[in-house]
């Protein structure tokens, strides 16, 4: 199998599974327990807490750990909101955030929330610059992402939080970097960012853990679920202790010599984008400049039908997004990328553990693929 879809999800390291393992069948105890069994699992949970928290240059207490990215996202939203409620119901995001944010800001839209979308260019990118001119002195929140999922471009997210300090607005700063953190400089407490997302199955920890870092600038952050009191009264339900351990875990690992894997996955990147544009037609879509993912076009074949074959073939790879299941991206029509553009557009994303020859079979299928078919008109 090639696997090219780390953007989608990674594969589990051994070390991360066994360290899971250990944790759901030696260490299982409740961290709330009154017993040496459950300050074990209390301790592992502070422990990995620290970690992940070292990993991303802040307090550990800053951290609250979640069921996933998505989670995060909601839960800096609408607390933020809340936060922001005797201000104004005014908004700033960007038109290719996930869905993750996009969702849970339509439906705000429906309770009286205003939402200015920023368009990015033909290329992808986004600059502090429209941030600026879209901020009002009703607006409570701005959104963006650190890397975008689809095409890899860095958003200019220091610069954004600088902007909101000059203009001494009162906006919560609110960062999706689920594609960022590990794979671009992420630093949120430096950069004067209040609120970030992390998700652990995107840098080899499992599914189902994530993270939302909550600048302690702010003071009564309201939970999204209450109940028990875990995360210090903030995010209630018995602590999945053994994702947490497999998160930190990740970090761990990944961290290990992290430059180096991340400039072999940038040479591999353009080693991929050198190769693929051989092809007679293939098109480089977006300037992404995250090490990881490479956004490509071969307009005239849908990249449905790609990344269908591709993948009987043992291929993975992704049409846009994997979180649109066979929907025309959001990103690619922001972008104003022309339909057969659009339509033949197609996701590769790297990991640590990929190598030339996955590019190399990735190559020729494709040429394969397209000496096979007509293009569609
Ligand atoms: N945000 C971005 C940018 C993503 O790429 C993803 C997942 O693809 C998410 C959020 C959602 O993360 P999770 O799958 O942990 O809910």
């Amino acid at each position: 199998m090639h696997y090219l879809d780390h953007a989608a999800t990674t594969p589990v390291p051994r070390a991360v599974a066994d360290r899971i393992y250990e944790v759901l069948t030696e260490q299982y105890g409740n961290p709330s327990s009154q017993y040496p069994l459950g300050f074990q699992a209390r301790r592992l949970t502070e422990d990995s807490r620290g970690v992940i928290a070292d990993a991303l240059g802040c307090k550990a207490d800053s951290l609250y750990f979640t069921s996933c990215g998505t989670e995060s996202d909601n839960w800096a939203i609408r607390s933020a909101l809340w936060n922001g409620r005797r201000t104004g119901r005014h908004i700033i995001t960007t038109a290719v955030e996930h869905s993750a944010v996009l969702e849970p800001l339509r439906l705000l839209e429906q309770e009286g929330y205003e939402v200015t979308r920023l368009r990015p260019d033909r290329n992808g990118n986004i600059s502090a610059h429209q941030v600026a001119e879209a901020l009002r002195e009703d607006t409570v929140l701005v959104t963006v992402m650190l890397v975008n999922n689809e095409t890899g471009c860095v958003f200019p997210v220091a610069e954004i939080a600088r902007i909101l300090k000059e203009r001494k607005s009162s906006a919560l700063l609110h960062c999706d970097a689920v594609q960022g953190f590990l794979k671009v400089p992420c630093d949120p407490s430096a950069w004067g960012v209040h609120l970030m997302s992390l998700s652990a199955h995107k840098i080899g920890g499992p599914k189902g853990i994530g993270a939302l870092y909550v600048s302690d600038t702010l003071k009564n952050f309201r939970p999204l679920l209450p109940g028990g009191g875990q995360e210090r009264g903030l995010r209630s339900g018995t602590e999945a202790t053994a994702q947490i351990a497999g998160f930190a875990k990740a970090v761990e690992l990944r961290r290990d010599h992290l430059d180096e894997k991340l400039a072999r996955m940038a040479d591999l990147k353009a080693y991929c984008r050198d190769l693929l544009l051989s092809i007679p037609g293939m098109e480089t879509v977006g300037s992404g400049t995250a090490p990881h993912i490479l956004c490509m076009s071969l307009p005239g074949y849908p990249s449905a039908n790609i990344v269908n074959e591709l993948g009987e073939q043992g291929i993975c790879i992704s049409a846009g997004s994997a979180c649109h299941r066979g929907k025309p991206s959001h990103v690619f029509s922001a972008m104003g990328l022309p339909k057969k553009t659009a339509a033949g557009t197609f996701r590769i994303s790297f990991g640590p553990e990929t190598g030339r020859g996955d590019v190399e079979a990735l190559y020729e299928a494709l040429k394969s693929h397209q000496s096979r078919r007509f293009p569609m008109l």
